[in-house]
């Protein structure tokens, strides 16, 4: 039997249902579940110290491309709004394929995994030169952590009226034909699920009405998730005005574009008619702060959204809007954001570290993560708070968010350990990283 024993940490932060907070707590782990959570716990497995260490569920990522690792810091794209940057990089993605898309999603994900993360979505919406879905999932069974593999799609290019360069955008007819392909051999609808997959058509703004309803009606019928951008920006909403004569919320719901089964990113500009509507409709919020901010696109409603009821997570968004990939970090920046926005005490520490794991958790459905309790799958992060960051904290927990430190001491998925001792165990990270700098080097000719 696999068996694993975290022991006596500072805290154990269990999410549970009172949001139990255990001084000297340890967790069992069993066959890649909780087993059990309290004090004293025995086992005759492998026992990890934690001695000095907070322990939390582990965060939960529900917006990313992974493959914009690859365009960090692209000059041209560092002081422009929305429309500007995705024209300033989209002939740069063009020239990627497929070992781009996969190491470029190698580096994403460790990157993810050493600052707290242990379930990633991904938003794969370009196939250059060969590249697949595929690519990416690969690199999540290397790196070890679950992955929610969104199916996105262009079609809607330049000469057509849309954002995008005729060479990234497909027909319409192979979009669909292969989210049937990806979700028929790798979605795993099953608690514990390590790979899914969901339908993800880019933007409102480039692909069609009926692509958006089509993709929907597939979804259902799959049983798979939707996910796409929504009302990111002021030009995101006049488009939406002038194209379609509507907001991104009525949009989003004469298409079949709400409900349980949806989270769309950003939001950042939906007013309260479109909360309500998310609130009654049990519609996702993927909020992605960082990538707010470096694109100048406003601050999410998310305090407004929290209390009307909207489910929202939080997303590091593409490597090319943030342009770090942390999501403790980016758990920090929502939190003093919405200070920014509200007061001082419109977000506490504890209620973001809710939102980037049991949030994260309902937003892309999945009960069976989340929280440290018997039954619920072994996700864990090992915060290590004796060192630097937090010397001379009084509250290890909050300290998470307001101090450090910014990476894990060890991440367990599955019960399976991602990271130990601060480094990647899964595979040879700094090869990667050797990679994916002469890959950017040929992007950048
Ligand atoms: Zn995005």
């Amino acid at each position: 039997m696999r068996e694993t024993l975290i022991r006596g940490a500072a805290v154990v932060v269990t999410m549970d249902g009172t949001r139990r907070e255990i001084a000297g707590g340890d967790v069992l782990i069993r066959e890649g579940a909780i087993a059990a959570v309290g004090q004293g716990l025995s086992s005759s497995g492998e026992v990890v110290e934690a001695r000095g260490c907070v322990v939390t569920p582990g965060l939960i990522n529900t917006h990313h491309h992974l493959y914009q690792t690859l365009t960090r810091a692209v000059p041209g794209g560092q002081d422009a709004l929305l429309f500007g940057w995705l024209k300033t990089l989209y002939p740069i993605w063009a020239k990627m394929g497929p070992e781009e898309i996969r190491v470029s999603a190698q580096i994403g994900l460790a990157e993810l995994a050493l600052t707290g993360c242990t379930l990633s979505s991904d938003h794969l919406y370009m196939y250059p030169n060969g590249a697949r879905l595929e690519d990416t999932i690969d690199a999540a069974r290397l790196v070890g952590l679950r992955l929610h593999a969104t199916r996105g799609a262009m079609s809607i290019g330049e000469s057509a009226g849309g954002l995008p360069p005729d060479s990234l955008v497909e027909r319409e007819g192979d979009i669909l034909d292969d989210c049937i392909r990806v979700i028929d051999a790798f979605h795993d609808p099953r608690p514990g699920a390590m790979i899914r997959v969901g339908v993800a058509p880019c933007s409102p703004f480039s692909v069609s009405r009926e692509l958006m309803r089509d993709a929907a009606l597939l979804a259902r019928d799959k049983g798979v998730m939707l996910h796409t951008h929504l009302a990111e920006n002021d030009e995101d909403i006049a488009y939406s005005l002038a194209q379609f004569g509507c907001r991104p919320g009525q949009y989003a719901e004469d298409l079949g574009w709400t409900g349980d089964d949806v989270w769309h990113a950003h939001c950042v500009k939906l007013d309260g008619s479109e909360i309500d509507l998310f609130a009654r409709t049990r519609t996702g919020v993927a909020h992605c702060p960082c990538s707010n901010c470096r694109l100048g696109s406003g601050i999410a409603p998310v305090r407004t959204m929290r209390d009307a009821g909207v489910k929202v997570a939080l997303g590091v968004d593409g490597s090319a809007s943030n342009d770090a990939g942390s999501l403790i970090a980016e758990a920090r920046m929502a939190m003093l954001l919405q200070r920014v926005q509200n007061g001082a005490d419109a977000m506490s520490a504890r209620e973001m570290l809710e939102i980037a794991t049991l949030g994260g958790a309902a937003v892309l459905g999945r009960p069976d993560l989340g929280s440290l309790e018997p039954g619920k799958r072994a996700d864990l992060a090992i915060w290590d708070v004796s060192g630097l960051e937090a010397a001379g904290a009084w509250d290890p927990v909050a300290a998470l968010l307001l101090s450090g430190p910014p990476k894990v001491k060890h991440l367990f998925v599955e019960g399976r350990p991602v990271v130990r001792d601060g480094q990647i165990v899964t595979f040879d990270l700094p090869r990667a990283i050797e990679v994916q700098n002469r890959l950017a080097r040929r992007l950048a000719g």
